[in-house]
């Protein structure tokens, strides 16, 4: 006769595991199999089913000495995963696409990465500094291994596609690679694979799963935090092909989803409790231009997605992210003025104020074109916030090229900004440029950007007070909320006892601005 075990994990109070320990073994026909102290804060108890009433009585009966509480029952081949995701939001949702498959197969997440049987590490190769990052990463995981010989890595994400087989040669503690087109594959690829293998095909003609979350089947060691915002992804990969960028060749071909697709998963969102939206692409503004989206409509464009999304019953705010200035349109920009839920903010990289460099980059539009959309958007939306990705020290980039960035920035006033040294990436036309700008000049250059942004933050910030927002709360605390006006700015609410929870939609009014946060204090309550 075969037994069956099952695991349940306990929160416990860590000084009252040995005496949990000497009470199971003690009592009379229950055969504890293991406990496995402190995963993620708990205990683990693998039992024989049939045995599963009798521990229940006896759990409740000590429930009150133990100060514990059941986390989880689960079947006894569990195993435990642990994602490191790093990078932009697209990372952050393959992340939850993994994770959820891997759900799925009945595996759980953990906060610890030293109590995981499974460790994926979904990377970013946008610039030097963040492959670096994995590859040390990896490098403490090689140890990892020796200790723990069961122990799975697998690499996701760009260094994945761009490394490829490389990773397995070079680091043969990696068990698996997985492309940025694959990860839907990743469960049956962990069920099938018996030697370490590498899976990073870029198909020209790949198409979107029509993948739709499930946000109930999400199995965590850890308390769940409420989920009130999602990203959700349209599109994939990039056309653009902008000098310095290794998207195009990490992320493949773009491609569009259908729009019916995306609008199950919004409905499917909402559904599970999620009050905001991010639509996510590399430029959602091509949305629907190199393939076919919608069966009734051939000129199925982002604004109309936008505007489709708007109308799904619940959804309170929305948001997207990242916009080519090359491709925005005048209906686009007009949605500011009438979506009522599309919040009053637009993310819109610009990367040099220098038209000769904005050449060089191959981004397709001038200073002067890209002017006039911030006057328009600011005409449609007065309150809108704009944001940027500058990049300092592009090949070729003189003194009179900076200053141009620099008058751009005092031109827009930026509400904030990601700046970045120019990084060499391969495959990339920019690395094979011979007018590289020094370190110590983009450095400079670099410092000198962040600081006169970081002075118009301030101002921008300080002009909000005595101004009264609608705040999403992000975070409850027992004397003190956290949440983000429509603009995105990060508002914090001390001395607040509220009883209200993530994702409900407060008014309160600014009273102090930092550079990067603002106060305030709640209205009508
Ligand atoms: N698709 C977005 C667009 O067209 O603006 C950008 C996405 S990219 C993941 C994010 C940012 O990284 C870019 O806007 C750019 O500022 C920066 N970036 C990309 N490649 C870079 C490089 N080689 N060196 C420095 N920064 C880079
Ligand atoms: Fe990279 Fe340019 Fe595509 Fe943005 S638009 S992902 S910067 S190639």
């Amino acid at each position: 006769m075969s037994i069956v075990l099952e695991s349940l994990y306990l929160r416990i109070n860590p000084a009252r595991y040995h005496y949990l320990k000497f009470i199971l073994e003690a009592y009379d026909g229950l055969c504890l199999l293991s406990t496995v102290p402190e995963i993620a804060g708990c205990v683990c108890i693998r039992y024989p089913k049939e045995q599963a009433k009798k521990l229940y009585n006896l759990l409740s009966s000590l429930a009150a000495s133990l100060n514990s509480n059941c986390i989880q029952k689960t079947p006894m081949s569990s195993k435990l995963f642990f994602i490191k995701t790093f990078g932009c939001q697209m990372n952050e949702r393959d992340s939850e696409i993994m994770a959820q498959l891997l759900y799925e197969k009945e595996y759980i997440e953990t906060s610890e990465s030293d109590d995981a049987d499974l460790i994926i590490l979904n990377t970013c190769s946008i610039r030097a500094k963040a492959e670096q990052k994995v590859m040390s990463l990896l490098g403490v995981l090689r140890k990892h291994k020796k200790r723990k010989p069961g122990l799975k890595i697998c690499v996701a994400g760009c260094v994945a596609q761009q490394e490829g087989k490389r990773i397995i040669e070079r680091m043969p503690h990696v068990d698996l690679v997985i492309g940025t087109q694959n990860i839907y594959e990743l469960a049956e690829l962990l069920e099938k694979q018996d030697k370490p293998s590498a899976l990073t095909s870029l198909a020209d003609d790949y198409k979107i799963p029509a993948f739709i979350p499930n946000l109930k089947t999400r199995n965590k060691t850890d308390k769940q935090p409420v989920i009130f915002k999602k990203f959700l992804t349209i599109m994939q990969g990039c056309n653009n092909y902008c000098t310095y960028c290794v998207v195009p060749f990490t992320r493949g071909r773009e491609i569009s989803r259908e729009a019916d697709h995306i609008l199950k998963e919004a409905y499917a969102l909402v559904q599970g409790g999620v009050k905001e939206i991010t639509l996510l692409g590399q430029n959602v503004n091509s949305y629907g231009r190199t393939n076919t989206v919608s069966k009734n409509d051939s000129n199925y464009t982002f604004s109309k997605l936008l505007r489709a999304v708007a109308e799904v019953p619940g959804v309170k705010r929305l948001r997207f992210t990242t916009s080519n200035p090359k491709d925005l349109s005048d209906d686009l920009m007009r949605c500011f003025e009438d979506v009522e839920i599309l919040c009053p903010h637009f993310h819109l990289p610009v990367q040099s104020g220098s038209n000769k460099i904005l050449s060089r980059m191959n981004r397709k539009y001038t200073r002067e074109q890209y002017l006039e959309q911030v006057a328009a958007l600011r005409s449609y939306c007065p309150e809108i916030a704009i944001t940027t990705d500058m990049i300092v020290g592009f090949p070729g980039e003189t003194d009179t090229d900076f200053q141009e960035t620099m008058s751009l920035l005092e031109e827009v006033y930026y509400h904030g900004s990601y700046s970045f040294k120019y990084s060499d990436r391969p495959g990339t036309r920019s690395k094979t440029f011979d007018d590289k700008i020094e370190e110590s000049v983009k450095s400079e250059r670099l410092r000198i950007f962040q600081t006169r942004q970081d002075e118009i933050c301030l101002e921008h910030n300080q002009s909000y007070i005595g101004k009264t927002l609608p705040i999403m709360i992000e975070k409850t605390g027992k004397k003190s909320l956290v949440g983000r006006a429509g603009t995105n700015h990060l508002v914090h609410l001390p001395d607040t006892v509220y009883d209200c929870n993530p994702g409900d939609i407060l008014k309160a009014e600014i009273i102090h601005a930092g550079h990067h946060s603002l106060r305030g204090c709640l209205q009508d309550i």
